[in-house]
């Protein structure tokens, strides 16, 4: 076999490949990192779970954190869209909670820093290199790479492979095994037909950065808040003391019948919800209008005999309650134990392949389970409504966190939460909500706005 071997490729410089590169560089293991684009680039995903802060503590991250302005957020908010009170829930309120904080983010440059560490933790980082092609054999795997400033040779297309016939501007390097972090595009699910779509849960979210919100002083302006409407949900994120990030996320259909433009869609669906336009009043939007089809998806399978999948690569379970980078952080930091420990004892892959599927996969149980109830008008109706009962609050609120474990505690008292949302459906249990705008607020909301204008 030519070319060079190395312990561990990764596809992918995102959460999960740059936490696996570094963890693995620093247990002195030869890796190497693709990565398509060039850091710092937009990504969505902005707010964190505290249950990532144990692995950003063992990477000694919280320095550079700090040194990047990252804010640090203790808790979040959620609002029904017909008014009255919302709830707020902190960290530190959590069924035996271990921390009290984790971080809101822009995404471009909380990647590069985790990147950027990864490179400096030992790993060799190739940034706008992308894998094209992985093969396998019995003792190795074999990716084909191609420079990101090579592929718009392919008939103009970055995304576009050289056919047979073509010279391929590529070479190819060995790995003993290789990690598939490459994200939504998942590129051993593709090559393998492991993706599997959750038909109920193929939403589209549609959001922008503000600048000039109002906000509460203290921790309370930390809080991620999200506010809950008939057929839809809103997401505002602080990231900075000045900016904001807002978002809504609904069935795709809904949005493609409206046959409007994402920007005039952003616009009009926050100018009809009060909750928000109370903190908008002199927002302005500094971003483009991006949107992103969140559709939930698992793959079938985590690993095969030298791989495996990490990260958005294994599944991706709605953004509602922000999992996604603590699932990353998660399987990245499994997935580069794991192959520490299968490297020096190939016996042990089998059994420990099997144990990270199982715990990357349990963890993703518990958020799709939890997005099945939050969209019912129940769950929002039962949560609005907390009871002081069986500390089921801070169960609850310690899930929302990342409390994904084996707990039995948490475990009794989430069942008897989601039995509470089922029953809500039968019989008030909790006050209903209609969750539409009251016409009078969203009125006086208009009325304000064309009197500014
Ligand atoms: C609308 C929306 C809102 C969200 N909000 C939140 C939130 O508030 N909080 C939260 O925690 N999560 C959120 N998420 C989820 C979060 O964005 C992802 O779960 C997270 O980014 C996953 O990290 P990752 O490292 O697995 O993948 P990514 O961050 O996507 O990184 C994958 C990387 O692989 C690279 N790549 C892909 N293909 C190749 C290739 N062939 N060769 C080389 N490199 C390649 C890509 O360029 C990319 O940099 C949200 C998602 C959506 C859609």
């Amino acid at each position: 076999m030519s070319g060079e071997m190395y312990d561990v490729a990764i596809i992918g410089g995102g959460p999960a490949g740059s936490v696996a590169a570094a963890l693995l560089a620093r247990a002195g293991r030869r890796v190497v990192v693709f990565e398509r684009d060039k850091f710092p680039r937009f990504h969505i995903g902005e707010s964190l779970l505290p249950f990532s802060m144990q692995a950003f503590t063992r990477l000694g991250l919280h320095e550079k954190f700090a040194r990047a302005g990252f804010m640090e957020k203790f808790g979040g908010e959620m609002y029904g869209a017909c008014g009255g009170d919302g709830v707020k829930f902190y960290f530190q309120d959590g069924f035996r909670s271990q921390t009290d904080r984790s971080y809101q983010v822009t995404r471009a440059d909380f990647d590069k820093v985790l990147l950027d560490h990864a490179a400096e933790s030992g790993a060799e980082v190739r940034e706008e290199t992308g894998v094209d092609k992985i093969d396998f054999s019995d003792d190795a795997v074999s990716l084909t790479i191609s420079r990101r400033d090579e592929l718009p040779l392919v008939q103009g297309r970055a995304e576009a492979r050289p056919s047979e016939n073509e010279k391929e501007p590529t070479n190819q390097i060995h790995a003993r095994y290789v990690i598939d972090a490459s994200g939504r595009n998942s590129i051993l699910g593709a090559k393998f037909k492991l993706k599997k779509n959750y038909e109920h849960l193929q939403k589209v979210s549609v959001f922008a950065h503000y600048d000039g919100m109002s906000r509460a002083e203290g921790r309370d302006g930390t809080l991620t808040r999200m506010v809950r409407a008939i057929d839809r949900w809103f997401w505002v994120i602080p990231l900075t003391a000045t900016r904001t990030s807002v978002g809504v996320v609904l069935d795709g259909d809904v949005l493609k019948k409206s046959g409007m433009s994402p920007e005039d869609f952003l616009q009009q669906a926050i100018e009809e919800q009060p909750i928000l336009m109370e903190t908008m009043r002199d927002a302005e939007r500094v971003t483009p209008v991006r949107t992103a089809a969140d559709f939930s998806y698992r793959s079938t399978r985590l690993t095969g005999d030298r791989w495996l999948l990490a990260g958005d690569a294994a599944g991706f379970i709605d953004p509602v309650f922000s999992s996604g980078v603590f699932l990353a952080v998660l399987g990245g930091e499994q997935a580069a134990d794991v192959l520490h420990e299968v490297l020096d004892h190939p016996g042990k892959r089998r059994k420990r392949f099997a144990r990270y599927e199982r715990k990357i996969n349990q963890a993703m149980d518990v958020y799709l389970r939890f997005v099945d109830a939050w969209y019912s008008k129940e769950f929002i109706e039962v949560f609005l409504h907390p009871q002081d009962m069986f500390q089921i609050p801070p169960a609850v609120n310690a899930v929302l966190g990342g409390n994904v474990g084996d707990s039995f505690a948490i475990k009794w008292r989430m069942w008897i939460f989601y039995l509470l949302v089922r029953l809500q459906r039968y019989i008030p249990l909790c006050p209903r909500r209609t969750l539409i705008p009251q016409k009078e607020s969203a009125g006086a909301v208009a009325r304000e706005l064309e009197a500014v204008s």
